[in-house]
């Protein structure tokens, strides 16, 4: 049984676009998850189903194998297990402060007021903006809002975190820092589900991919699996990582055939195999 679960489901918005066509997807507990798919596939209309913000109109959600109700109960429950992180910080935050923004799940789950602190707390630590507790969420930085966003998140001590599109306007060091950070949350057991665009990072943070086109998973499977299906990358608009494709160069047109990678540290292992005996890389 998966954590969070999704059967066959259709969805269709109001203006007749039929944005989900069948989806199957699943994410066991302590997975990191990602969704790849060009613009306009349907991961954000996908995501805003894991939490019932969004009712197909045929198929089912299951969270710990029970399938929304999509009542105000069964939506409690379900929103207590999976957070959402929104692709934009500014649909995130609101309040005046840091602080009161990270305390608002928490308190609407009727917490007493020391518990809300001690979340709070927590949670600001967990993603290294203590220091900005007072501080009014629109004079921060991106990379800092997403943080914070993340926070509010935490605070509910959520079994899933679902981010759309975390790195998305970041520069590269910051969409590294939220990578970090959500692979340190992850080897705490928080399940993680992102979609991205940001193929090198995919490998190296991702145990799982799903790749979507036109309203439908089209591919899933390890990164390795998926990557090596290089008509599904076309079809996707998605590329190889940088790495990868170095190598495909080397073997394709120098005829050099070192065993494919897709993280630097696989192709640093499959480069040096090659020139064992050759010539030191430390
Ligand atoms: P992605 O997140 O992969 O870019 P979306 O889930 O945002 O894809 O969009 C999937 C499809 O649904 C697209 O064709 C998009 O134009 C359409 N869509 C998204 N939001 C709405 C909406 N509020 N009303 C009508 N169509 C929408």
């Amino acid at each position: 049984m998966g954590i969070l679960e999704v059967e066959n489901l259709y969805y269709k918005y109001p203006d007749g676009t039929e944005a989900l066509n069948g989806i199957n997807f699943k994410a066991e507990k302590g997975e990191m998850v990602a969704l790849l798919g060009p613009n306009g596939a349907g991961k954000s209309t996908l995501f805003l189903h894991f939490n019932g913000i969004l009712k197909p109109y045929k198929g089912n959600v299951l969270v710990k194998g029970k399938p929304i109700k999509y009542n105000s109960k069964s939506l409690l429950e379900v929103r207590k297990t999976v957070g959402i992180v929104f692709q934009n910080s500014d649909d995130q935050l609101f309040a005046p402060t840091v602080k009161q923004d990270v305390a608002f799940g928490p308190l609407n789950l009727g917490l007493s007021k020391e518990e809300v602190e001690k979340r709070v707390k927590e949670a600001l630590k967990a993603v290294g903006m203590e220091q900005f507790e007072n501080k009014p969420p629109h004079h921060l930085s991106g990379g800092q809002k997403k943080r914070v966003a993340i926070a509010g998140i935490l605070a509910m001590e959520p079994e899933v975190i679902v981010l759309d599109e975390p790195t998305a306007g970041l520069d590269p060091i910051g969409a590294s820092h939220i990578m970090k950070l959500l692979y340190n949350l992850n080897k705490k057991g928080i399940t993680i589900i992102i979609s991205t665009h940001d193929v090198d990072l995919v490998p190296i943070y991702a145990n799982k991919v799903y790749i979507m086109s036109e309203g439908q998973i089209i591919k899933e499977g390890e990164p390795k699996v998926v990557f090596n299906d290089s008509e599904i990358i076309r079809k996707a608009n998605l590329r190889l990582p940088r790495v990868a494709h170095l190598i495909e160069i080397l073997n394709r047109e120098d005829n050099v055939p070192i065993k494919m990678g897709y993280t630097i540290g696989e192709v640093r292992r499959n480069l040096k195999k090659y020139f064992e005996g050759h010539c030191d890389i430390e």
